[in-house]
């Protein structure tokens, strides 16, 4: 495990993290509106129900694509949006995402 924190827990940070820069910027909402916290309650959702657990591989290379369709769009536009932005919000995160990115699992 990498840097000896729960990587569950911290993906689910890292995505309300991601979907809250999102929603500041495209929403212009001080706190995730609607749709923003439904992608949250979701993606905690799917990463409880992740069959991997703790030893799961990063979303974006996991070939079990559990999100729906709709679901899937809204993640990847956060993703779009807020990962080039998560080195200058949260380096170690951002970091942490490259290292497990890399990284042979
Ligand atoms: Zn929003």
């Amino acid at each position: 495990m990498l840097l000896g924190q729960d990587p569950i827990q911290w993906e689910k940070d890292t995505l309300e993290k991601m979907t809250r820069l999102f929603c500041r910027a495209k929403h212009r909402r001080q706190n995730p509106c609607p749709q923003c916290r439904e992608l949250i309650t979701y993606a905690r959702q799917r990463l409880d129900a992740c069959r991997y657990g703790a030893q799961k591989p990063p979303c974006e290379r996991c070939h079990i694509h559990c999100y729906k369709p709709i679901m899937r769009d809204r993640v990847k536009q956060v993703m779009r949006y807020a990962g080039p932005r998560m080195v200058i919000y949260y380096p170690l995160d951002a970091l942490r995402h490259l290292v497990k990115k890399n990284a042979k699992v």
